[in-house]
């Protein structure tokens, strides 16, 4: 048993001397393994799986209990990916009870952006105006689970938590938190601002479960900055966006293409294609125009 110990604390130190930050990891952890400092005990022979110590040493983790919600995301804990998980909608259970009642209020300002089609595009998020410096508060108790500087979102966190739920917080100015740090509803994280694909001071604000965005509006009420309910069902139909959104397709529009040529093209109504993209039947289509037809 001894040689076990061994060899799984070198292994811990060679991971770790390479493996700063975890990479996608599915763990198998036995609920027994416990990691403290540099001590490793195994209460029987349970093995441990390679990418469950690389999980481990890179979280610096005591207890592997301390991930929120861990069972439910199948130990799959990351510190790059907002969505690591590949969770197919179908997958999600038909009803989940999730525990509202710490809510805190990220940024207490005026919406600008909701959730659901923008410009051609979904918007995943909730935007609320804001001026650089502004505080950005967790949502609920739980542990950081990304700090990160992105192309779109600038600099963002993504902060799981132990009701099941993650939240993501983009373009702010500045981080406040580590990675692997736990932090507490209403926990100051970050200050908000203008990184990323941002067109003035904003906080992007996302709710997610297994990886997928749910509108926010669904359970928070933006007008006087609290949970609508303290205890929501979260079911099939807030996700039914992902079905709509798997069936919405794009064409091109290209030199001498007309709405006549395009309905015949895909068999979809002259009416139907004003409908989808808001335009009328005499628009002027322009070349490299984005017309949806389904
Ligand atoms: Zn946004």
């Amino acid at each position: 048993m001894r040689s076990i110990y061994v060899f799984l604390f070198s292994f811990i130190i060679l991971i770790g001397s390479y493996n700063a930050y975890s990479q996608i990891i599915m763990v198998n952890l036995p609920p027994t393994v416990i990691l403290s400092g540099n001590n490793i005990s195994l209460e029987d022979d349970e093995t441990i799986s390679l990418d469950s110590l690389m999980s481990l040493s890179s979280l610096g983790i005591i207890d592997a209990s301390l991930i929120p919600a861990a069972q439910l995301y199948n130990y799959v804990w990351d510190n790059e990916y907002v969505n690591p998980y590949r969770q197919r909608v179908v997958e999600i259970p038909d009803t989940v009870v999730i525990d509202f009642s710490q809510y805190c209020h990220p940024n207490k300002n005026v919406v600008t952006s909701d959730f659901g089609y923008r410009r051609g595009r979904f918007h995943y998020g909730v935007d609320t105006r804001l001026q650089t410096g502004d505080s950005i508060c967790s949502s609920f108790d739980g542990m950081v689970r990304i700090v990160q500087r992105g192309r779109a979102y600038g600099n963002y966190i993504v902060i799981r938590h132990f009701n099941g739920l993650e939240t993501v917080y983009a373009h702010l100015s500045k981080h406040l938190v580590q990675v692997n740090q736990i932090v507490r509803a209403g926990e100051i994280i970050g200050l908000g601002g203008n990184t990323g694909r941002s067109t003035g001071p904003h906080l992007h604000y996302e709710i997610r479960y297994l990886g997928q965005p749910v509108a926010p509006r669904n359970f928070i009420d933006f007008e006087n900055y609290t949970a609508i309910y303290r205890i929501v069902d979260l079911n099939a139909e807030h996700f039914a966006y992902v079905k709509e959104l798997e069936q919405v397709r794009y064409y091109t529009v290209r030199r001498g293409d007309t709405l006549s040529g395009i309905s015949r093209k895909f068999g979809v109504s002259i009416d139907r294609i004003c409908q989808l993209n808001n335009i009328k039947r005499n628009s002027v289509l322009r070349i490299g125009q984005r017309l949806r037809y389904t």
